[in-house]
């Protein structure tokens, strides 16, 4: 069986359905045995309606009527109705999933999963899933629940894949050092369990997989960089010394540390390949400028790239106000840029000794003279293919050190599998003077009464606020507030404030306009999206709302509330949520805590093995089956690819493995 063949060719695949699975990242045969069950039920179980005891239960019954209201509190749609079998009838409530109306035939059967409780002096099920009688095999005695997919849902799914139970025997081996067949039981035991033995036997091989996977790539990128040379950047350090000297702070010791590893893995011929870890408002920036300016001693350029047309905007204006004392020619090159050709003259001569810029800093055409190194601001925003092109304009065939700074927290167990062939400098202090943001989460509309006063309090202080919101427009369906209605709505209550909205869709030019007046005071509420996510420094903002706070990662969270706090002055997080439940354990350990390592932590264990890993959550690493607390099985792995490595067998021989690992190394190196 070819793999990599279009998942078009497996039986009861039409160009139709292949389109939403491709959509969804499903092309290849592999990649649709591969799309593993999220979770699994039991329907055995099955207990009759008379029977039911509160707490989990699963029965077996018909849909009586249904109807969807909608609830006093914003934000909410109520879906409720009965369920009868031969025993009796329940009644059965789902919260903002009106597609439950249209999703069922009033006299077909079907398993309802769910949990069976005290609500408002009454008994319901709440929020049950719900499965066709006749989509489950019969011969399972536990029911695959696949992620849906657009117009795919599980169900669907496990149609597709009983089409193709029979081409499992087919599935070729892939790890070395594994007993043959083992990897096509396991995908087999993972569609197909009879128990929840057969499950856990699957889950730990696909894992261990995974793992030796990500392990085999790391440890193959760092041989791979040890091979490369990079222009050696001497130590200046009285040039060094001066510079810090004329700073308006002190450096913070970790600020210091950081720039000492970062001037010895300059020097060397070999390019440096590390990753500047430090939470928001930890001082990145400062660190990297100190590289720059030491590239600059040496006569070298460098490029610093960011993720948004706003955040190069910023630091251009940062960075060259620093820089610019020293000698050092700034210049910034966005979509915006007017008269680009002549800019990029003025590099490729090297006029400009530090180019900033976004994607358009990757055009062909952008040459430089003498590239030694490059600065990546939140590497993790930024495509393989992108990071790659940027490392291909070093010319004379030397690679230019790298230098990329993320605030996302990266566990150590993480570091240690996917990050194995990076070095890592941490900045684990935050600068001084600091106070911690005080974080509250406000549940419904009541909440606002005690939100309003708080707003007008930091407008009379001449502090600024962002507000953020989910979407960009209204949609009736999903019920959120968007920005523009929510700026439209601040707009009265705060008359006199001046309010504009922000996001992503704005042309770029509209966009650094208003991220201008925000940043010089102009304006006072931001409402915005998720844009002003990244690195966005406005010190005199000291409010962040966040609408619709379960929505969000607690990475993401603790990212957006960063955009406050970077002054001296106490700033303030508030987190809304609809209140129609109680809040989630993760805006609860927001409120608690301002540690982002911490958080990080809490978010792994939280999301538990299998989950997307939050760190990694714009698509760049996704991890299906991995856990990586589960250190036991990272170190198995470890050792079974160094004995592979040391075993001196020709890889060649492994093609599936190398190809599948090349996409992680990709991933996993910054070059
Ligand atoms: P981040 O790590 O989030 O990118 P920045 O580099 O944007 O943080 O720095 C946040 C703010 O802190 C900036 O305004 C910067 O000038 C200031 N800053 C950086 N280092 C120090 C320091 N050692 N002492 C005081 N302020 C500092
Ligand atoms: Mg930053």
């Amino acid at each position: 069986m070819n793999l990599f063949a279009d998942v078009e060719e497996l039986k009861g695949i039409g160009p139709k359905t292949a389109e939403i699975l491709k959509k969804y990242g499903i092309k290849t045969v592999r990649d649709f045995f591969y799309n593993l069950p999220r979770t699994y039920e039991s329907f055995q179980a099955a207990t009759s309606i008379q029977e039911m005891r509160p707490g989990k239960v699963v029965i077996k019954g018909k849909i009586d009527s249904l109807s969807t209201r909608r609830a006093r509190k914003r934000n909410l749609s109520i879906t409720e109705g009965m369920i009868h079998d031969a025993t009796g009838d329940v009644k059965v409530v789902w919260f903002n999933q009106s597609y439950r109306l249209r999703q069922f035939t009033l006299d077909k059967e079907y398993y309802f999963a769910g949990m069976y409780e005290l609500k408002n002096g009454r008994f319901q099920i709440t929020s049950p899933s719900a499965t066709l009688v006749t989509d489950v095999d019969p011969t399972s005695a536990l029911n695959p629940i696949y992620i849906a997919h657009g117009a795919l849902k599980s169900a669907n799914f496990k149609r597709l894949i009983r089409n193709s139970r029979n081409r499992f025997s087919e599935i070729p081996d892939l790890l070395p050092n594994v007993k043959s067949g083992e990897r096509k039981e396991a995908l087999f035991l993972a569609h197909f369990p009879n128990s929840i033995k057969d499950t856990e036997e699957a889950r730990n091989y696909l894992a261990y997989e995974e793992l030796y996977e990500l392990i085999l790539a790391a440890k193959l990128n760092r041989r791979e960089n040890e091979k490369l040379k990079a222009v050696d950047i001497p130590f200046d350090a009285e040039k060094i010394r001066d510079f810090v000297a004329r700073l308006p702070f002190k450096l913070t010791n970790a600020q210091r540390l950081a720039a000492w590893e970062i001037f010895k893995n300059m020097e060397k011929a070999t390019p440096m390949n590390r990753l500047l870890q430090g939470d928001v408002g930890s001082g990145k920036t400062i660190v990297a400028a100190m590289a720059v300016y030491e590239a600059y001693l040496s006569r070298c350029q460098t490029a610093l790239l960011a993720p948004t047309a706003i955040l190069a905007n910023q630091h251009y204006e940062g960075l060259s106000n620093l820089l610019n004392g020293f000698g050092v020619k700034v210049a910034l090159l966005t979509g915006a840029t007017k008269n680009k050709a002549e800019l990029k003259k003025r590099i490729v001569t090297g006029e400009i000794d530090l180019v900033i810029g976004t994607h358009a800093l990757l055009t062909d055409d952008t040459e430089f003279k003498n590239l030694a190194l490059v600065v990546i601001d939140e590497q993790h925003r930024f495509g393989v293919e992108q990071r790659q092109k940027l490392l291909l304009k070093s010319p004379s065939g030397l690679a230019p050190h790298l230098l990329a700074m993320t605030a996302t927290p990266i566990p150590r167990s993480l570091q240690l599998t996917v990050f194995g062939d990076l070095d890592v400098s941490v900045l684990n202090e935050l600068p001084k003077g600091r106070q911690p943001i005080e974080t509250h989460i406000l549940e419904g509309v009541e909440a606002k009464p005690q939100l309003y006063p708080k707003m007008q309090e930091i407008l009379n202080s001449r502090q600024q606020i962002y507000w953020i919101c989910k979407a960009i427009d209204d949609n009736p369906r999903t019920e959120t507030t968007s920005v523009k209605s929510r700026c439209e709505k601040l707009r009265k209550i705060f008359p006199k404030a001046k309010i504009e909205f922000l996001h992503g869709r704005m042309r770029p030019a509209e966009k650094d306009e208003i991220m201008d007046k925000f940043s010089r005071g102009l304006i006072q509420i931001l409402v915005s999206t998720t844009v002003v996510e990244v690195g966005v420094d406005v010190p005199n903002a000291t409010l962040i709302v966040i609408e619709d706070a379960e929505n969000y990662g607690l990475a993401q969270l603790h990212q957006l509330r960063g955009r406050v706090g970077r002054g001296s002055v106490k700033s303030f997080c508030y987190l809304l949520t609809n209140g129609d439940a109680e809040p989630s354990r993760r805006l609860r350990e927001l409120e608690k805590s301002t540690d982002g390592f911490h958080l990080a932590e809490v978010d792994l264990k939280l999301r538990g093995p299998g989950e997307i890993y939050g760190a990694l959550q714009h698509g760049v690493l996704d991890l299906r089956i991995a856990s990586l607390s589960d250190t036991k099985l990272i170190h198995q792995a470890q050792a079974d690819v160094e004995k592979f490595l040391q075993s001196g067998e020709n890889m060649l021989k492994y093609k599936e493995l190398m190809a599948g690992i090349s996409r992680y190394q990709q991933l996993t190196t910054l070059n």
